[in-house]
C-alpha cells in the first residue's frame, strides 16, 4: 500500500474539504464561489449524476452521458476549486484528516487536511438483510446499474423471441418491480410503454404487448409520500399502461429465474420471472456510519446520521453532513422527518456553504428550515401526479410540470438540450433511441 498526502489545492489559508458531487456536494461547493476559501470537492466518480432520470437510462429512452456532467466540467469556471477522484475512507477529527483510496495513480491511505468538512455521501438501496437477492434484482443507485439495468430488460425480449418453451417464454416477459415508491412507479410504466408501444412490432416470434409488468409494495397503495387520492389515481394510470400493482404484497424471496410474492392474506405465490428490479428500501451511505462512529453521533435505522439544526455534526462544529445521508435533531430533540430528495440535499448544501461564508465574515446562520415546494412522480407518457403545496393535479399537466422541472434542474445546457430533443422526438414516434445491449456505461 502506498500512503501520503495530498497537497493544498488553490493556496488559500481557509481549506474547505467537501466529499460527494452530488445534489448536496455540488450545490455547497457552488454557493462558496465567492468565498476566499481553498475547495477540495472529493468523489469516487468524476461526474454528478442526476439520479431522477437514471430510469429512463434503464429504459432505453435516454442516453447515460444525457443525465451525467462531468464534475470538473461544472467547476470550469470556479478558480477556488479543485476536482479529486479518489474514495472516501475514513476520518480522523483529531487531526482534522480524511483518508483517500483508489485514487486514479495507484495510491491508497492518502490523507487530506481541512479546516472545514461539508460530507454528503448520499445513500444506497438496502435488501433489508437479504443481500442474497442482489445479484438477481439490481438497483438503480449508480449509473452501472441503470445500464446493467437497461441490458436485462432488453436482453429478457431478446430471449423470450428464441424460447420454444411456454412457460419459459412468460418467465422472459415477466418483469417485477419491487417498490412503490417514485422510482419504483417510474420503471414499472416505463417497462410497460417500452413493451406495449416501442418494442412493439419490431420483435417476430413473440407478442412484446404480452409482456406482464408488476409493481409489487407491501404499503396498501403506491406513492406513499403523496395524498391517497394521488396515489389511487396513478394505480389507475399504472393499470392502463399494462401494469398490474400489487398492493399489500410482499417480496419474500428473489432467485435467478422466480420471485416469491405474499399476500395481504398471508398466501405464498411463486411467480416466474427473469427480470426484478429493485426500487425498495434506502440506506444512508455507509460514510454516515464511520463519521458517527469518528464523532460519537447516533445513527438511526437505516443508517442517517443524527445532525444539529446547523447541520454541524454534534461536538464538531467544523464539519457539516447533508443529504439522504443524515436526519436533522432540533435543539429540543425532536427529529425533523426530511425526504431523501434531490431538493432537501440541495437546500442543505446551499445552506451549509452560505454558513461557511458567514463564518468567514464573523456572522452567525439561523437555523436550516426546509422549504417544501412539492412533491411530482411520473407515471409515463402524459400521465403524472403532483402534489404542490396542497394543489393535486394528475394527468398531462402534471406531466408538463415534471417535464419543465425535471429540464430545469438537469445541469449542463448541452444536456438539457438533448434531453428535450430526445423526449420531443419519443413523444412523437412513441420510439426510444438508446436501446442498446452494452456492457459499457458510455453508450
Ligand atoms: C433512481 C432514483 C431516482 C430518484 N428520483 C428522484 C426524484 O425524482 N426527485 C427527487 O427529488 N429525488 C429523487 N431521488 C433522490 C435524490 O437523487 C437524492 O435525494 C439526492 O441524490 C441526495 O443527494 P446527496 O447529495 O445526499 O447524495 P447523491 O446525490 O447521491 O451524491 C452522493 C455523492 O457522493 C459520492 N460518494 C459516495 N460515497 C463516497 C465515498 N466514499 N467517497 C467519495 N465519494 C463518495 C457519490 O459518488 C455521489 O456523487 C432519486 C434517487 C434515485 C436513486
Amino acid at each position: 500500500m502506498r500512503r501520503g498526502v495530498l497537497g493544498r489545492g488553490v493556496g488559500l489559508s481557509q481549506r474547505v474539504v467537501v466529499v460527494g458531487g452530488g445534489f448536496g456536494g455540488l450545490q455547497a461547493v457552488r454557493k462558496l464561489r465567492p468565498a476566499a476559501v481553498d475547495v477540495t470537492l472529493v468523489d469516487r466518480q468524476n461526474f454528478h449524476l442526476f439520479q431522477p432520470l437514471a430510469y429512463q437510462v434503464a429504459t432505453g429512452a435516454l442516453s447515460p452521458a444525457e443525465i451525467a456532467v462531468p464534475l470538473r466540467w461544472v467547476l470550469r469556471r470556479q478558480a477556488n476549486v479543485r476536482v479529486v477522484l479518489a474514495e472516501v475512507t475514513g476520518f480522523d477529527l483529531e487531526r482534522r484528516q480524511i483518508v483517500l483510496d483508489r485514487l486514479p495513480n495507484g495510491r491508497r491511505g492518502v490523507t487530506l487536511d481541512y479546516d472545514t468538512l461539508v460530507v454528503s455521501g448520499g445513500s444506497q438501496y438496502s435488501y433489508f438483510g437479504h443481500d442474497d437477492w442482489r445479484p438477481h434484482a439490481p438497483e438503480l443507485k449508480s449509473l452501472d446499474g441503470a445500464v446493467d439495468i437497461r441490458n436485462r430488460i432488453l436482453s429478457a425480449f431478446e430471449a423470450a423471441e428464441v424460447e420454444p418453451d411456454d412457460d419459459l417464454r412468460q418467465s422472459w416477459l415477466t418483469f417485477v418491480v419491487v417498490g412503490g415508491g417514485p422510482t419504483g412507479v417510474e420503471m414499472a410504466g416505463q417497462i410497460a410503454e417500452l413493451a406495449r408501444d416501442s418494442l412493439r412490432g419490431d420483435f417476430r416470434a413473440i407478442d412484446t404487448g404480452a409482456a406482464r409488468v408488476l409493481l409489487v409494495e407491501t404499503a396498501d397503495r403506491v406513492l406513499t409520500g403523496f395524498p391517497p387520492s394521488l396515489s389511487h389515481k396513478a394505480e389507475r394510470a399504472l393499470e392502463k399502461l399494462g401494469v398490474t400493482p400489487l398492493v399489500g404484497h410482499t417480496v419474500v424471496d428473489v432467485g435467478a429465474d422466480s420471485v416469491s410474492i405474499r399476500s395481504g392474506s398471508g398466501e405464498v405465490e411463486e411467480v416466474g420471472a427473469r427480470t426484478v428490479i429493485w426500487a425498495a428500501g434506502v440506506a444512508a451511505s455507509p460514510l454516515a456510519a464511520d463519521l458517527a462512529a469518528a464523532a460519537g453521533a447516533e445513527v438511526d435505522r437505516a443508517g442517517r446520521m443524527q445532525v444539529r439544526e446547523d447541520l454541524t455534526v454534534p461536538g464538531h462544529p467544523e464539519i457539516f453532513a447533508i443529504g439522504d445521508m443524515v436526519q436533522v435533531a432540533r435543539s429540543d430533540g425532536t427529529i425533523v422527518a426530511l425526504p431523501g430528495l434531490a431538493p432537501v440535499a440541495m437546500q442543505e448544501g446551499r445552506y451549509v456553504g452560505r454558513a461557511i461564508r458567514n463564518r468567514l465574515r464573523g456572522d452567525t446562520t439561523p437555523p436550516f428550515r426546509y422549504v417544501d415546494k412539492g412533491n411530482l412522480a411520473t407515471i409515463g407518457r402524459s400521465k403524472a401526479v403532483a402534489d404542490v403545496k396542497g394543489i393535486r393535479v394528475s394527468g398531462f399537466p402534471a406531466w408538463v410540470t415534471w417535464l419543465v422541472v425535471h429540464l430545469f434542474y438537469l445541469i449542463g445546457f448541452q444536456n438539457r438540450l438533448l434531453v428535450v430533443t430526445r423526449w420531443t422526438f419519443s413523444f412523437v414516434t412513441r420510439g426510444r433511441g438508446a436501446r442498446l445491449i452494452s456492457e459499457s456505461a458510455a453508450d
